[in-house]
Order: structure tokens, then sequence, then C-alpha cells
């Protein structure tokens, strides 16, 4: 099926509080085209300086996510556009952002990536960190940022029992720390595999790359 077929039968399934972040790293401009011709405004990226050349070239009406790891010798090449960073796990990348962000005269818009996963490959703080981060002086002082929400991703398993119990805990720390915190409301999980899922235990942002623009040759 074509990338505008992916999306509109992925976008007639979606509640209608759930956005959908349209993963296209890897992909050419061409194929992000088709899905911009279709009616898709979001984009996650996970590497800057792709998403960097990719902003370049496209129409200035697009959000641009950053939904991968992030350096912090490198939020300088982003903080002109970026719209959302879901991969934010610790307050040093924060205050860099709020840096970066300030010398642009903009807010940042960000998520705390929460590590839900098994695996040591995933990045991400934990639940009790998350908080500390959100009630501190030195938070509250940055200006040019604002944590909007939480990410996470869960372990690469077949066991969906496992996956559900993950997300589970993520969508329990939201809830909870949105007690504390009323700007928080972006819950940012579930990829192609797992969405569904995902949305049923209260995801309000997915993040899914192959199920519209085909399987990847690399990451
Ligand atoms: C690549 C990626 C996705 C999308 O993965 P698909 O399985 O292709 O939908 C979502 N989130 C993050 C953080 C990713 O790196």
């Amino acid at each position: 099926m074509s990338i505008k077929d992916n999306l509109k039968n992925i976008k007639l399934s979606l509640p209608e509080n759930v956005a959908l972040v349209a993963v296209s790293k890897t992909k050419p401009v061409s194929d992000l085209m088709e899905a911009y011709h279709a009616g898709q405004r979001i984009f996650g990226e996970n590497k800057i300086q792709e998403m960097v050349e990719k902003y370049e070239q496209m129409p200035k009406d697009i959000q641009w996510h950053m939904i991968g790891h992030v350096q912090r010798n490198k939020v300088k090449y982003m903080a002109e556009f970026v719209s959302l960073i879901h991969g934010v796990d610790s307050f040093k990348l924060l205050k860099e952002i709020n840096k970066q962000a300030k010398s642009h005269n903009r807010i940042i818009n960000c998520l705390l990536q929460i590590k839900i996963a098994e695996e040591d490959s995933k990045f991400g703080m934990s639940a009790e960190d998350a908080s500390t981060l959100l009630q501190s002086e030195e938070y509250l002082e940055l200006k040019n940022v604002k944590i909007v929400g939480l990410m996470g991703m869960a372990t690469f398993t077949e066991d969906m029992k496992q996956v559900e119990g993950e997300f589970r805990f993520l969508k329990t720390t939201f809830d909870q720390l949105k007690t504390q915190n009323s700007e928080l409301k972006t819950l940012s999980m579930g990829m192609s595999g797992d969405y569904e899922l995902a949305i049923e235990c209260g995801s309000n942002m997915i993040r899914v790359g192959s199920s519209i623009f085909g399987a990847r040759n690399y990451q």
C-alpha cells in the first residue's frame, strides 16, 4: 500500500485525542512529501543532522519532533525550529536546551523519557528522578523549556503482557506526576508494533514509522 493509504488507515483507527507522529528517519524527502500531501504535519526524526536537512527542504508548517537520544553538543542545531523533544533524560540536557532556546527567544517543549524497558540499551530516567526534577528549584528557574509530558519505549519483545505492564507503569507514573504538575499533558508511547495496545493503556501520542513508510533497511 502507498504511504497515503497507510496514513489514512492508521488515522481512521485513532481516537480523536491521539496525536500521530510520522517517524520518517532514514526515509527520503520524497516519502515525507507524500505524507505531507496526505495531510500529515508532525514528523519525528532520531538524528539531529538528518532532521535539520529535512527541515531545510520541506514546507515550514511542519512540526518537527526529535524522538531519539540527544547529545548536548548538538542541541544548538535544532533549537531554532524543533517543536517537541521526546527524549530528555537528564537535567544537564534540559539546561542546554534551555540555553539554546533562550538564544532563539523561544520556549521549547520537552518530554521526559522514562525507562520502562528491561533492556540496558534503552535510555531514560526513573519515575522518582522525573518527579524530583519536576519539583526542583533548578527546573523552575529554567524559563525557556517546558516539560509537557512523558515518553517511554517498551521492551522489544513478542510478549505483549510484558509490554502492557510497561505501558501501564508509564501511565500510572504520568497520572501521579500530573497531580504535582498541571503542565503535563502528553504521554508519548506506542510504535508500529504496539500502538494499539499503548492507546488502550492511555497513550495520547504515538510514534509510527514502518507502518506508514515501510520497513527501514537500517536503524
Ligand atoms: C524508530 C522509532 C519509532 C518508530 O518505530 P516503528 O517501529 O518503525 O514504528 C518510534 N519511536 C522511536 C523512539 C524510534 O526511534
